[in-house]
């Protein structure tokens, strides 16, 4: 009888294990899978999905501590024309590059970037007023112009125009009409000749 019981309190405590490790192997592919669901595969940036639940966030947060928000709004230049030139393959890893560079310039846990589309990031600034971040952009924008990306014996550059939006929030300010506005002046840094930055009017 004891021996029995013995052996039930062996198999329990086995089985308990059991369970724990198969919970945690779970946990961790659930992390795994949560972390997927918000990340571009490309470029390890947020994906479009997580920038349209951070951003609202961010801009609550913004509004309840009277704190600025700054958008920055990036998009490579003649990027079809790199492509049909240069191949998707360095197309993308200029992607990538240009990522990682912009990432490598802001603030660790404050400061964030998604990739909004094909060639185009949203860089979120939290506390930095309009003048920081036109600051900052004009860094990127020169800094991008200034790196090239190495490509075997070839070393290929190439530009970002880039709308900025920054300052105090109304209560009214919708995240979408803040993208618009930002759009808005990457636009007319297109039309202003690309390679520069314009401020959200
Ligand atoms: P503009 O200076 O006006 O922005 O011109 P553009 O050529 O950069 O803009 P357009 O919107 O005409 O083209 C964007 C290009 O980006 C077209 C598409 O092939 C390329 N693209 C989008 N996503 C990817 C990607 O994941 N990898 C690569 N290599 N290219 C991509
Ligand atoms: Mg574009
Ligand atoms: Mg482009």
């Amino acid at each position: 009888m004891v021996k029995l019981q013995t052996a039930l309190h062996e198999h329990i405590h086995n089985l308990d294990d059991l369970v724990n490790e198969r919970t945690a192997q779970l946990e961790k592919l659930l992390e795994e899978i949560r972390h997927l669901s918000v990340t571009d595969g490309l470029t390890g940036c947020y994906n479009r999905r997580a920038l349209q639940d951070k951003l609202p966030e961010e801009i609550e947060r913004a509004q309840r501590y009277h704190r600025p928000l700054a958008v920055v709004f990036m998009d490579i230049d003649h990027f079809k024309q790199f492509n049909d030139r240069h191949g998707h393959q360095l197309g993308d890893e200029v992607l990538r590059s240009a990522a990682k560079h912009v990432a490598g310039t802001l603030r660790q846990g404050v400061d964030w970037i998604a990739r909004y589309g094909g060639e185009e990031f949203l860089v979120v600034l939290p506390g930095i007023d309009l003048e920081g971040a036109r600051l900052l952009a004009q860094q990127l924008c020169a800094a991008v112009q200034a790196a090239p990306c190495i490509w075997g014996h070839e070393s290929i550059f190439v530009t970002v125009s880039i709308g900025v939006l920054g300052g105090r929030l109304q209560p009214q300010d919708h995240w979408s009409l803040l993208l618009q506005a930002a759009d808005q002046a990457l636009y007319r840094a297109k039309a202003n000749g690309r390679n520069r930055v314009e401020v959200a009017v």
